[in-house]
């Protein structure tokens, strides 16, 4: 259950001073996808909340595609890979999103998805909230609904979930 998978996940995530730049302390899951249970159990409770709500799943590249691809694995569910700008082969849509120096770009395949696909968006870390805020737009903009938000860390003081409104459903297994 939830506070299992919590306890899993809490125990194996990797804080790092610094990086990539001063004054950032990153997450990383690294540990966690090396452990067996706790990666299986991280999977899981990304998607229980939203049991029953979502037809697909769609991952960020890259820490995203890790756990929606799990996490698609175990509940049968579609993936939908959101990728830096220039993987996908076919008709994109793209979006642009602000970096804390420059921008990046997201794209999906348009028409990948039946119109009207209920899609949960899966990612690692939500920090200010650009990276999925743009995935989110893209699952719109290409005619599917976002059926919420679920990642596996939120920070909080970065202002993600009140940047991205109340439009979406936001779930985050660990706060720091
Ligand atoms: P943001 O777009 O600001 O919400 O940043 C989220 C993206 O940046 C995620 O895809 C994370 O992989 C990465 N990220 C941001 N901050 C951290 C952090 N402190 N530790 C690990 N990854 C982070």
């Amino acid at each position: 259950n939830e506070q299992q998978a919590r306890a899993l996940v809490e125990a194996r995530i990797a804080v790092i001073p610094d990086f990539p730049e001063p004054g950032v302390q990153f997450r990383d899951l690294t540990p966690v996808f090396a452990d067996g249970p706790a990666f299986h159990a991280l999977a899981e409770a990304l998607t229980a909340p939203f049991a029953g709500r979502f037809d697909y799943l769609a991952g960020v590249e890259a820490r995203g595609f890790l756990l929606a691809g799990a996490a698609s694995a175990l509940c049968g569910a579609g993936l939908l890979p959101v990728r830096k700008a220039g993987k996908l082969p076919r008709a994109v849509l793209t979006e642009h999103y602000s970096l804390e120096y420059g921008t990046a770009a997201l794209e999906v395949h348009e028409g990948e998805l039946p119109p009207g696909s209920r899609v949960l968006i899966v990612d690692d870390v939500l920090a200010t909230g650009g990276t999925v805020g743009a995935a989110a737009r893209l699952v719109e903009r290409a005619g599917w609904h976002v059926a919420g938000i679920s990642v596996a860390i939120e920070l909080p003081e970065l202002g993600g979930r009140a940047r991205l409104g109340d439009r979406y459903e936001i779930y985050s297994l660990l706060q720091y």
